[in-house]
């Protein structure tokens, strides 16, 4: 049987305005409500939220058996207000795992406490090249160098203050997205891509008038760039877990940004044997062209479920990214190829 066709503009078009949504770890509820608002759409999906805000949706299948969930993360890296410094800058603390660099000149927005945006951008407190010379390059970026110039005339932490914002404050970087040549270059493509590439499997199953082989959970995580996401929210009769979330891509890597790529190990060792074999078999047989990879420092919402406790098979696939954690960039061949593979394993009688 081949598989049913993927609506390719309804993919880009979600995933760009899913990436236009800030969502930091902490303040993703922008980001649950949006796919939840796609997901409302298909009639048959029962939405509910945990009470840590995830979104789940049931999508009832042929056969109840042996229940299956799918996970993928909304949440994204990030910072939030740590001190506002006398010159009426602010200093920040990261959330989730990112060198300074990477944001080092992007524009940002903090959102106060009191529901107001200002905008700004990140730079090092010695910026200026004609006044620090040398130092610009030299200075090693860490959460003391680096500071917010906001977009409003402050010059003290009072006129800050006045401003409306706080400590706690959540901040967002910009994340530039830009759609060319079949490339899709912006931040947060982890997890936004794979996020995308779920409610598209959706689609491509209702439009087709098809239905889960299994009952399915998809199970959207708004906590798994701290650690934690999926190790509440998934249902408690799932028997098998794919974790859905982007291959690393460089040096050493079998990854790439044109296909999907399936994690046999990362940070928190080998995935489920059994279930690998599974995604492996399922790619052959509907001719989707994957890698098999290890990537040395990650970590999947998929294991924060089994370091609670989760006792469910599971697999790791998703688009290869390149420069992940950074100004990173995939291409329509991975996003097809991995809604290729969720809608092969949605399909799926094993
Ligand atoms: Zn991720």
């Amino acid at each position: 049987m081949s598989l049913p066709p993927i609506d390719t503009t309804y993919m880009l078009d979600f995933l760009r305005d899913l990436l236009n949504t800030p969502s930091p770890t902490g303040f993703a509820e922008a980001a649950v409500a949006r796919v939840e608002e796609s997901l409302a759409g298909f009639p048959g999906l029962e939405l509910t939220r945990t009470r840590k805000g995830a979104l789940v949706a049931a999508w009832p299948g042929r056969e109840a058996d042996r229940p299956r969930a799918l996970t993928a993360h909304v949440d994204t890296l990030g910072a939030m207000v740590k001190e506002i410094k006398s010159n009426g800058r602010l200093k920040l603390t990261k959330i989730g795992g990112f060198a300074w660099n990477t944001v080092e000149g992007e524009g940002c927005t903090v959102f106060s406490a009191a529901g107001r945006n200002v905008r700004g951008a990140l730079l090092l407190s010695k910026a200026s090249s004609h006044v620090h010379g040398s130092q610009v390059g030299d200075l090693k970026r860490d959460d003391e160098i680096m500071e917010v110039r906001l977009d409003a005339r402050t010059c003290s932490a009072a006129e800050t203050r006045a401003l409306g914002i706080e400590v706690g404050d959540f901040v967002a970087f910009d994340p530039r997205v830009e759609m060319t040549e079949g490339f899709v270059r912006s931040r947060h493509l982890d997890d936004k891509a794979c996020v995308a590439n779920l409610v598209t499997a959706v689609k491509a199953l209702y439009d087709a008038g098809l239905q889960p082989a299994q009952k399915t959970y998809l199970h959207f995580s708004n906590f798994e760039e701290v650690g934690h996401g999926a190790a509440a929210g998934i249902p408690s009769d799932v028997v098998e877990l794919v974790s859905v979330d982007m291959a690393a891509v460089g040096d050493g890597q079998t990854s790439d940004e044109f296909h999907a790529t399936l994690c046999v190990k990362d940070s928190g060792g080998p995935y489920h044997h059994g279930m690998s074999q599974l995604m492996r078999g399922l790619a052959e047989d509907n001719g989707i062209a994957y890698k098999v990879d290890i990537y040395p420092y990650y970590g999947s919402d998929g294991e924060a479920y089994w370091r609670a406790g989760g006792d469910v098979a599971l697999a790791l696939i998703g688009p290869g990214v390149d420069a992940s954690h950074n100004y990173e960039r995939t291409h329509l061949d991975a996003l097809v190829a991995t809604t290729q593979w969720i809608i092969a394993y949605l399909l799926s009688d094993n």
